[in-house]
């Protein structure tokens, strides 16, 4: 998505240990009229799917699926990182490796708002190694719902999660994919432009 791609060019900022900061526009101060232009490109992507609920996981992905829902028109869904390792209550659990906080933490959301019968569109700020997306699917398959596809507005397509799930057969969008980026330079290179 060329115009997303002209925006991290322009105010995306490479971090040390390829963390990539776009929080101009999308992880603190947040672009409302890109995300609508998100939501319009993944409609169109996903048009050949029937989607009833949108599943994310907090914090960021909440604003960004709250705006894409909208194309939709369907319900979002937000799984809740727990620090608690009892969790009570009728919820569906599974376990995440933070790459950004470098620590493992519980994903949880309650039975009563998934199960089967639910089409299930999984929105994503960022994909890196996969496992955010890894464990939101694995939630979606425990509940007995179906999951239709993944759209994913950043990949960091050198660090290989997204090429992996692709080849497991996940159906996976991204919005647009980073083969590389230099701290030092600050350069990011995109996917199809090599
Ligand atoms: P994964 O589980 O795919 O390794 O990482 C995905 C999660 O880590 C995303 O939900 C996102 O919050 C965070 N993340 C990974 N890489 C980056 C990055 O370069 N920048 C930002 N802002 N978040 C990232």
């Amino acid at each position: 998505m060329e115009l997303l791609k002209e925006k991290i060019r322009r105010q995306g900022k490479v971090g040390a240990g390829n963390v990539l900061k776009v929080d101009s526009f999308l992880n603190h101060q947040m672009d409302i009229k890109l995300f609508n232009e998100f939501g319009k490109e993944f409609k169109r992507r996903f048009a050949d799917v029937e989607v009833n609920k949108i599943l994310t996981i907090e914090a960021s992905g909440i604003g960004i699926a709250c705006i894409v829902a909208q194309s939709f028109d369907v319900p979002v869904l937000f799984a809740k990182k727990s620090k608690t390792k009892n969790i009570a209550g009728e919820v569906y659990t599974s376990r995440v490796q933070s790459y950004t906080h470098g620590r493992i933490f519980d994903i949880i959301v309650a039975k009563e708002f998934l199960g089967p019968g639910d089409k299930v569109l999984i929105i994503d700020d960022f994909l890196a190694n996969g496992a955010a997306l890894e464990g939101l699917i694995s939630l979606v398959k425990d509940s007995g719902a179906e999951f239709v596809g993944a759209g994913i507005i950043i990949e960091k397509g050198f660090q290989g999660g997204g090429d992996r799930l692709r080849e497991a057969g996940i159906r996976l969008e991204s919005l647009a994919i980073v083969d590389s980026m230099d701290e030092t330079t600050g350069e990011i290179v995109f996917r199809d432009e090599k």
